[in-house]
C-alpha cells in the first residue's frame, strides 16, 4: 500500500489527506498543534466557541473544483453551512454602504449611490466576470494554444501584469468607489497597488456569483470532519507532532517529529507538505532559492464573547462591518495602512446575525480583525505586548461604540491574537495566513505542487495557489490529482 506522510493539518493537508485516504492510500498526517485545521480552527473560552479565522468562504456550490471535492468527501451531507446576509458593509469618511452579495443587486445599489458612474460600474462587473470565465480555459490550456493566448483570453492577457489599483484606474474615475470595491482587500492582501487584479477579479466574482458562507459551529467542524475521513479510511492523524526533519533511507522517506517530548519517526513513499517551501526545504536540509520571494501579510483578531445576544439588542444589522474612519480613497487607505496598527481601519464581524451556533442563543460571539505585520509586535516585553494588545482592543471598542452605543456593557471577555500568535500556531513566515503575497508578479506563476528538488515531495495549502479557504481546499485537490497520476493504485 502506498504510504503518504503529510506535514501539517491545515485545510490543504487535510483535504489532500482525506482524498488520498478515501482512494486507498495509507495516510499519516502530523500536526504540531493539539487541534487540526491550522487557520481553520476554533478554541473554547467560557462556553464560547471562538472562531479563529473564518468570516466567509466564497462560492459553496459554484466553484466546480471545490464542489467535486465536497461531493467526493461527503462534506455537503455532514457539515452545515449558513449563507451570510450580504457581502460587507463599509463605513468610510462620507459613506455608509451595504454591498449585496450578488452581482445584479450590487450593481443596482452601486448605481443608486454613484449614478454618474453607471457605465463604469457595469464595465467593472463585466471585466471581473470575463476574467473568471477565461481562467478555466487558461488552466486547461494546451502548449500549442500559447500563441493564441491574447485572442482566446483577452481579459487575462490585458490585465495579467496589472495591480488592482492600475486596473481600476483604467475602469473607474470615482476615487471613493474604487476604495469601496476594495473594502475587503484584507481577505486577500494588504496594498491595492501590489494586489494582482486577476486575483481580485477571481475572488470578488466568486463572492458576487456564489455568495459567502459560514460553517455552522465554526470552521473546526470542517477540519475535524476531514480528519475523521482520514481515520475512517485507515489513516492516522497525529496531533501535537512537530516535524523536525525529513530525510531518505534506502529509498524510503523518513519524517522525524517530536511528540509529547519524545523523538519519533514515520516512514512514507510520498511526503506532502502543508507548510511553506522555505520551511520544508529547511526540514530536508536542502538549499532552496524561492521563485516567489514576497510573503503575504498577517492578520490581527480580537475574539469577543458577548454575554447578551448582539442581534437581539441592536436588531438586524450587517454581518461584516468595515470601519475605515477617515479613509475615502485607495490613496488614503494606503496612508492609513502605513500608520501604526492602533490607527488602522478594521472589520467587526457580528456572528449573532447568522445562525452560527458558536454559543448559546442568549449570548453571541464577534471579532475585530485587521491587516497585521509581525514588526508591529516585535521587541516588546511581555507587559508591553499585553498592554499594546489591550490598548488596540479598547481603540476598536471606542470606534464600535459610535455605531453600537454601550456595546462594552455586553462584553463578557475579549482576547487578542496577533501576527505573533499566528506565527506560533501556523508556523508560517511572518505569521501569514495567505502564503506568498498575490502580487501581479507572483500570482500568475504556475503553482508548484511537485517539488523539483526532492523526489516524491508534493506541496499543498496556501503556498500553492493562494490564501483563503477555497484556494487551500482546491490546492488539496490539485495535490491529490498529481499523486494519483504519479502513483496509481493497483486495481
Ligand atoms: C484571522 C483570519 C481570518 C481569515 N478569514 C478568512 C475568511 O473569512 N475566508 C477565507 O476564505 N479565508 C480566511 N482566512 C484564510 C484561511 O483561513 C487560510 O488561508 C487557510 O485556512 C490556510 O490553509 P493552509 O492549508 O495553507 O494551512 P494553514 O492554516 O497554514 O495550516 C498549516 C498547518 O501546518 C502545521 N505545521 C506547520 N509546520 C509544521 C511542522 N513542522 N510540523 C507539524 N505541523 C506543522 C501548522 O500547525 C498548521 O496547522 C483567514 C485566516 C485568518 C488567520
Amino acid at each position: 500500500m502506498t504510504k503518504v506522510g503529510i506535514i501539517g493539518a491545515g485545510l490543504g493537508g487535510l483535504t489532500s489527506g482525506a482524498l488520498l485516504a478515501k482512494a486507498g492510500y495509507k495516510v499519516t498526517i502530523l500536526e504540531q498543534h493539539y487541534a487540526v485545521g491550522g487557520a481553520a480552527t476554533a478554541f473554547k473560552r467560557k462556553g464560547y466557541t471562538c472562531e479563529v479565522g473564518l468570516h466567509e468562504m466564497d462560492s459553496l456550490y459554484t466553484d466546480k473544483n471545490k464542489k467535486k471535492i465536497f461531493e467526493t468527501l461527503g462534506i455537503y451531507d455532514n457539515i452545515d453551512f449558513v449563507q451570510v446576509p450580504e457581502f460587507f458593509r463599509t463605513k468610510m469618511k462620507n459613506l455608509d454602504f451595504v454591498m449585496p452579495e450578488n452581482t445584479k443587486d450590487a450593481i443596482s445599489e452601486l448605481v443608486k449611490t454613484y449614478p454618474q458612474s453607471e457605465k463604469e460600474i457595469k464595465k467593472y462587473f463585466t471585466t471581473i466576470a470575463n476574467i473568471a470565465n477565461e481562467m478555466g480555459g487558461v488552466i486547461r490550456m494546451k502548449w500549442w494554444q500559447k500563441a493564441l493566448f491574447p485572442f482566446l483570453y483577452p481579459n487575462i492577457f490585458k490585465y495579467r501584469a496589472m495591480s488592482t489599483k492600475d486596473a481600476l484606474d483604467g475602469i473607474i474615475n470615482n476615487e471613493e468607489l474604487k476604495m469601496l470595491l476594495n473594502s475587503n482587500i484584507g481577505y486577500y492582501h494588504d496594498f491595492v497597488d501590489t494586489f494582482s487584479f486577476i486575483y481580485h477579479s477571481l475572488g470578488q466574482n466568486s463572492y458576487f456569483t456564489g455568495g459567502g458562507w459560514f460553517i455552522k459551529g465554526g470552521s473546526q467542524q470542517l477540519s475535524n470532519y476531514l480528519s475523521k475521513v482520514i481515520t475512517d479510511n485507515g489513516g492516522e492523524v497525529i496531533k501535537s507532532a512537530n516535524v523536525t526533519k525529513i530525510f531518505e533511507n534506502n529509498g524510503r522517506k523518513i519524517i522525524s517529529y517530536t511528540h509529547k517530548k519524545t523523538e519519533k519517526e514515520t516512514e512514507a513513499d510520498i511526503v506532502i507538505s502543508n507548510t511553506s517551501p522555505m520551511q520544508t526545504y529547511k526540514l530536508a536540509n536542502v538549499d532552496f532559492e524561492p521563485v516567489k520571494k514576497v510573503v503575504g501579510n498577517s492578520l490581527i483578531t480580537v475574539y469577543i464573547g458577548f454575554k447578551n445576544n448582539v442581534k437581539s439588542i441592536y436588531g438586524t444589522r450587517p454581518y461584516s462591518n468595515f470601519y475605515f474612519k477617515e479613509i475615502n480613497s485607495v490613496d488614503t487607505y494606503h496612508e492609513n495602512l502605513r500608520k501604526d496598527i492602533t490607527e488602522r481601519g478594521f472589520i467587526f464581524v457580528d456572528y449573532s446575525q447568522i445562525d452560527s451556533d458558536l454559543t448559546t442563543d442568549d449570548k453571541s460571539f464577534g471579532v475585530f480583525c485587521s491587516v497585521d505585520y509581525l514588526k508591529d509586535w516585535e521587541n516588546l516585553s511581555d507587559e508591553e505586548y499585553k498592554a499594546k494588545k489591550n490598548k488596540l482592543a479598547e481603540i476598536y471598542f471606542d470606534e464600535l461604540e459610535k455605531d453600537y452605543p454601550n456595546i462594552r456593557d455586553h462584553v463578557e471577555f475579549f482576547e487578542v491574537g496577533t501576527a505573533r500568535t499566528m506565527k506560533h500556531y501556523l508556523k508560517t513566515e511572518n505569521g501569514t495566513a495567505y502564503g506568498f503575497a498575490p502580487t501581479p508578479e507572483q500570482f500568475l506563476k504556475k503553482p508548484i505542487v511537485k517539488s523539483d528538488l526532492i523526489n516524491n515531495l508534493y506541496f499543498t495549502g496556501s503556498w500553492v495557489i493562494g490564501g483563503g479557504f477555497s484556494p487551500a481546499i482546491n490546492s488539496g485537490g490539485l495535490c491529490y490529482k498529481h499523486i494519483v497520476k504519479d502513483f496509481p493504485l493497483e486495481k
